[in-house]
This record gives structure tokens, sequence and C-alpha cells, in this order.
């Protein structure tokens, strides 16, 4: 990780000023033992013995306290285990995202539902940190395969092969798209099952992956949450075997209102709190069937949102002066600007003559774009090592949209793509179950580390990826 880092609370040991106490006592006792002779060097003496007398039981005083006080919670939190199952016959893991959850959504209003989960279980108290861009499916892809997008190949929503030319949109479903091993093709390779109801990349086919019927639905935009949420719960009125270990289950909200009004309109209070009635109907119906202690529910969304109302927009023909960038170079605007010029010009120039524009206060808001090649990226954003990965990436500011032209058009909405530095970008993590601590805060952290906490929930073997090994025993509570 690169901001956050992980810690655990610890006991706090004791400090060094408590630990030389006695021996000051014993100076003080053995100064003490020198013979006095006169009757004032007594009273002196008599009157420092006792005042130290004093200042030393309030010392005890408060270190009894300090210690007993610390030990007390310490105990709990030493003797807080992972709790065993008791109706099911072995672990299950729902994940759920809500997508374009941005952090701080849940204090928009009363969601009880959610509020339930995180009272009793473990959340990232600052929010989940997605990865760059801070787009749909290189984050959900993210999520489930632990890797950064160069590395699990979706490195946007839409995107160019070079080498065949092909595009890729939402609805590519040939493997050759999805690398990784993403974690229903884990929990399948270990002989378990796996249901997904809709997730970026769940229809594709891989290895041992063939997409299931009735266990793994086809994406379909129009299917009510009502309807999700009962087919997820009828999975566990399967007989124990045949209920799936691993379920994903995918809300397209509130990213789709955030998109038409921005983070601060009351459509999206209204969209989050339909989304905690979902949560809520899915806990009633865990509850009806007795296991809603044993399921291990982890809630997430993909990125945050941003407004972008303020006309705050770059233009491409602003830089003509410097260079000319057409429209076929461009594979993505904004807020990711993504360039390939063809052969015989060279990226490291083009970076050089958009820059020395952009820097020249003759560009509006060109000091809110900076232009890179790939590899000189701030490496935190991992977002070099594919071939996939158009040679010159440009990064706005926060809001900021990058266009071709100048147009007429009206500009306000939300958008995220945007750094994965900024905290509007950031959604929530909070998980509920027998491996999680009720109550508990955790630092933030990238969501690369959620696919081996899924595989150490399930005990299962995961595939290498770019999560931290010891992430898991830093946030679930121990076996025994
Ligand atoms: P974005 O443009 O990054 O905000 O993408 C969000 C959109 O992705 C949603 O509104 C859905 O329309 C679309 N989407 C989400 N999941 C899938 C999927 N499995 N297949 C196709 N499109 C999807
Ligand atoms: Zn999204
Ligand atoms: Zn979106």
């Amino acid at each position: 990780m690169d901001s956050d880092s992980i810690s655990i609370l610890t006991s706090k040991a004791p400090t060094k000023r408590e630990e030389e106490l006695p021996d000051s006592t014993d100076a003080l006792l053995s100064s003490s033992d020198a013979p006095q002779k006169s009757s004032t060097k007594s009273v002196l003496f008599i009157s420092l013995v006792l005042s130290t007398c004093v200042a030393l039981s309030a010392a005890i005083a408060i270190a009894f306290l300090f210690f007993s006080s610390s030990s007390s919670s310490n105990s709990e939190s030493i003797n807080e285990v992972a709790r065993p199952l008791t109706k099911l016959k072995h672990p299950v893991v729902l994940l759920i995202s809500s997508d374009g959850f941005r952090f701080g959504y849940q204090f928009k209003t009363y969601t009880p539902n959610i509020n339930r989960l995180i009272k009793n279980g473990t959340e990232a108290e600052s929010g989940l940190i997605p990865v760059f861009p801070t787009l749909t499916f290189p984050n959900h892809y993210s999520i489930v395969t632990g890797l950064y997008p160069a590395y699990h190949g979706i490195i946007n929503n839409y995107f160019t092969d070079p080498e065949t030319n092909e595009v890729f949109t939402m609805a590519s479903h040939e493997p050759k798209w999805w690398l990784g091993e993403p974690l229903w093709e884990t929990v399948v390779n270990h002989g378990l099952k796996a249901s997904t109801y809709f997730w970026p990349g769940s229809e594709v086919h891989k290895g041992s992956w063939n997409c299931p019927k009735d266990y793994c639905m086809f994406y379909n935009s129009s299917v009510p949450f009502e309807e999700r949420v009962d087919t997820v719960l009828k999975y566990f009125d399967l007989s124990s075997s045949d209920i799936p270990s691993f379920m994903t289950l995918y809300f397209e909200d509130p990213d789709h209102q955030g998109h038409q009004v921005g983070p601060d309109d009351p459509l999206i209070t209204e969209a989050v709190a339909n989304i905690d009635e979902m949560i809520g109907k899915l806990i009633r119906g865990l509850e009806e069937r007795g296991v809603f202690e044993d399921v291990t529910v982890i809630m997430v969304g993909d990125h945050g949102m941003v407004g972008t109302c303020d006309k705050k927009l770059i233009f491409l023909d602003d830089l003509t002066s410097w260079i000319e960038i057409p429209t076929e170079w461009v594979q993505y605007y904004t807020p990711l600007l993504a360039i390939c010029p063809p052969s015989g010009y060279s990226p490291k120039d083009v970076v050089a003559k958009m820059n020395e524009g952009l820097k020249s206060g003759k560009v509006d808001n060109g000091q809110y774009l900076s232009v890179y090649l790939k590899e000189e990226l701030p490496s935190r954003l991992h977002y070099a090592a594919s071939d996939r990965i158009p040679p010159i990436i440009g990064l706005v500011q926060e809001g900021y949209k990058v266009e071709q032209k100048r147009s007429t058009r009206q500009e306000c909405g939300g958008a995220h793509g945007y750094d994965n530095a900024f905290f509007s970008m950031r959604t929530i993590f909070i998980a509920h179950g027998p491996q999680f601590a009720r109550g508990r805060k955790v630092p933030s952290f990238e969501n690369v580390q959620i696919y081996n906490l899924v595989t150490t929930i399930l005990n299962i073997q995961g595939a290498a990826n770019n999560g931290t090994a010891s992430f898991p025993q830093s946030i679930l509570l121990p076996s025994h």
C-alpha cells in the first residue's frame, strides 16, 4: 500500500517513566537513611517525605487505573476469536457492490441496515481506496482478482488492443481480455461452488468457471434489485453442499444517479436509502433462514463520485499552437486522458509540447491537466506495465474534464475515474460475519487486498496477486 498502512490497536506498553518509579523510590529511601541532626532539618525532611509519599501514592493510583483499564480492553480484544458457524456447514462469503457508493454517502440519510452491519462488523474507517483509474470495470475486476489493472488487463471501461486494434467494451466477454484469476474461478478450482448475480467479468468462461446456468446471471440492468436479492436468498434454501461458498451481488446505484446530478443532490440520498432497504431485505431473508450470523457479508463500492458542474473544462484544441492532437489519437478523454499517437510521432515529444502549452498560462485551466509518458506516472498508480495502456496519460485535478473542442453544451453532473488519491474517489468497505470483530474500525486500504481476504475466510489457496499476504491476519479475528 502506498499511503495508508494497516495498523491494529495493540495494548499500550508501560512508559519509561512508569517503569522508573520503583528505582526513584529506592533512591529516596536510601537518602533518608542518612542521620539528621537539627530539628529544622528534621521538619524539612518529614515534610519532604510526606509530600513524596502523597505524590507517590497518586502516581501509583494513576498507574493502577491506567493499567487496569488498558488491560481490560486489551483482554477483550485478545479474547475475541472467530465465532463458530451455527447452521451453515461451510463458510459463505457474499460480496456486494453498490456502484459509485462514495465514502460518506452512508451519512446522507438514515441507513439503519448498513449501520447494523457497521455496528456489528468491521469498517474501513476512512473508506476503501479504489485502484487507478477509478472506473467501474478496472475496479470491480481488481476486487475479485487482487490485481492492479495493468496486471488483470481491464485497464479502462473501453480501450483498444494495440496489437490487434480490437476494441474492448463493457460487453466484451472473450476470455483473452480478462487476465488473472477471479474469485469465482479460484473457488471452483477448489471444488467449491460460486454464484454471481452480476459482476464485471463474471460472464466470461475462464478455466474451470463456465458461468453455469442458475448460478451465473448474464448482465441485464433492468432486473429489479429486489429480484436480485431474492435470487441470492434462494441459494440458502439449497441443500448444504449446493450452497455456493462465494456469491456476488451487484447494484448500479448510486453511480447511475451520481452521473446525472453529482454527489450532492437529493436523488443520491434517495438512491442510498433504497440500497439500504435492499440490505435490510437481505438481512431479513438471512435471519429468517437462521444464517445471518454465519454468512460473511462484505459490502463495497468500486469508486466514489465528484461533481462536475463548474465548467472546469480543458480543451485539446486550445493546444494547437504547440501541438495538434487529432481526435483519432485520443482513446479516452476524461477524467483519464489516454493518447496513442501513430508511429512516426515520438510520444516523448508529444508530452513535452502538450505540457509546454498547458503550463504557458495561455490555455484555459491548462494548469489542471498534467500529461505523462505512462512510465513516468507516479508509481503509486501502478499504471504502466501493460501494452494496453496507451503511451500518453493525462491526469486532471478533481472535478476537471478534458474535451476536444468548445461547445455550447451545459456541463453539470458527476464523474469518477480520477486519481485514486482523491478522497472523493473513495468508497466503502463494511464486513460482517463470524471472522470480523464487532464495531471495529480499520485504516483505509486498497481494494486489491480483498482477494486474499476472501480466500482466507474460505480457507482456500489463492492465486498470486498484488495484495499483501499478511493483510487478512491484520483485519480478521484469529481462529482460536
Ligand atoms: P461507469 O461508466 O464506470 O460508471 O460504469 C457503470 C456502468 O457499468 C453501470 O451503470 C452499468 O451500466 C455498467 N455495468 C456494470 N456491470 C456490468 C456488467 N457486468 N456488464 C456490462 N455492463 C455493466
Ligand atoms: Zn462504477
Ligand atoms: Zn459511473
